[in-house]
């Protein structure tokens, strides 16, 4: 029998926590069907798992942005087969065939999808689930307002075609994890003009839909038929404005923790790691973090990035290398092994996924999001 594999850096994925938030959220929008957005691998997370989790709370709709991602999550089975999935991030020659093929919903952005969705499901011998996305004023995706009457008059002919089904009119907000930012009102009252011209032409929705977890969180009155968050449901806050996860009663899901490599004494006027941005006040301890900006540690928190160690938080001591950093532990003596934890949900006096967002000029999105495919996941 081999032996045991020794600890190592690994991301814990608390699903009974994202199980929690999900719970938390859907109360505060109890109208509106549940979106579980799971893009990006769940922003880190791990898409199946977390999907699984979601639907175990009550999300009825899984979401992701690409086709690939929608399509190996039906692939991959395990999911109750009336539980919806919608993808948004369409290229010319996608997989439209095998998406009308696995039931998946699809946005249309613009008349090249609708052509395209509409020789996916020739092929696939049934009609095409789409989505008309509306650009409200994000100006990225969706079909700008002068170009929308022809989006729905094309979708509207392939519907009485047999060949589409028009389950959803929905947009994405620009600016919601800024309250009170007037280009909210104003998305919302074009949301209002675009859905209201689509459904005056005879399209008739499953579903309206809007809210990312900011605007879900913030702005009932954009809830409509579902709520599509993403960030909130792995316990983060959207933004500062919109309140700490703590406020939102919303716990972290991914805490990214590590043994020791190597703990050493050096003497004082010692430079640390590449380019020596760091040399050491005196005689100190340095221990050796394995995980660098190969694992997603951005290296722009090179020397404010915070690590808990022995109950004290220590800082990224010089530059974040690609597959290790190190602490100044200052005459600590903690050995090779012990726990070096960077991010939690912090009630452990871990520093937050946030806490690394601001030490990195970021968003607790790209914190969670990018820890890389070497480090483990594993669901506790
Ligand atoms: N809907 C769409 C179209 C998105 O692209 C995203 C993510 O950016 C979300 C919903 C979820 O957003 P958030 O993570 O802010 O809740």
């Amino acid at each position: 029998r081999p032996p045991a594999a020794p600890p190592r850096a690994r991301a814990e994925i608390d699903l009974a926590a994202l199980r929690a938030n999900v719970r938390t959220l859907r109360a505060k929008a109890p109208g509106a069907a549940f979106m579980a957005v799971v893009k990006a691998d769940g922003y880190g997370h791990g898409a199946f798992p977390c999907a699984r989790a979601a639907v175990e709370a009550g999300a009825t709709w899984v979401g992701t942005a690409t086709p690939e991602e929608a399509l190996a999550l039906r692939a991959r089975g395990g999911l109750p087969a009336d539980i919806r999935i919608m993808c948004w991030l369409w290229t010319p020659g996608g997989p439209w065939r095998e998406a009308v093929e696995a039931g998946i919903d699809v946005s249309l952005s613009g008349t090249w999808a609708l052509r395209e969705a509409v020789e996916g499901a020739r092929a696939a011998g049934r009609p095409a689930r789409v989505q008309l996305k509306a650009d409200t004023g994000l100006g990225r995706g969706g079909c700008q307002p002068a170009d929308w009457p022809e989006l729905v008059a094309g979708a509207l002919r392939a519907e009485s075609d047999g060949l589409v089904r028009i389950t959803g009119l929905w947009s994405h907000f620009a600016c919601a994890d800024e309250p009170g930012h007037p280009s909210v009102a104003a998305q919302l009252a074009r949301f209002h003009e675009m859905v209201g011209h689509a459904e005056a032409q005879g399209v008739r929705p499953e579903v309206r839909h809007i809210a990312n977890s900011p605007a879900m969180l913030t702005l009932p009155e954009a809830h409509f038929d579902l709520v599509r968050p993403g960030v909130a449901m792995y316990g983060l806050s959207p933004s500062p404005e919109v309140g700490t996860s703590a406020d939102l009663g919303l716990r972290p899901v991914m805490t990214l923790t590590t043994p020791l490599a190597l703990v050493k004494h050096v003497p004082g006027g010692h430079g640390v790691s590449y380019g020596h941005h760091y040399v050491t006040p005196g005689d100190t301890t340095l221990g050796l973090v394995p995980l660098g900006y190969a694992d997603g540690v951005p290296r722009h928190a090179s020397g404010t990035g915070p690590v808990l160690v022995g109950g004290k938080w220590r800082t990224a001591a010089g530059r974040i290398a690609m597959d290790q950093f190190v602490v100044d532990l200052g005459g600590d003596e903690p050995r090779p092994g012990d726990e070096a934890v960077l991010f939690g949900p912090g009630d452990r006096g871990e520093p937050t996924a946030e806490d690394w967002a601001q030490a990195a000029g970021t968003i607790g999105y790209e914190i969670v999001t990018r820890i890389g495919a070497r480090v483990p996941r594993v669901y506790v």
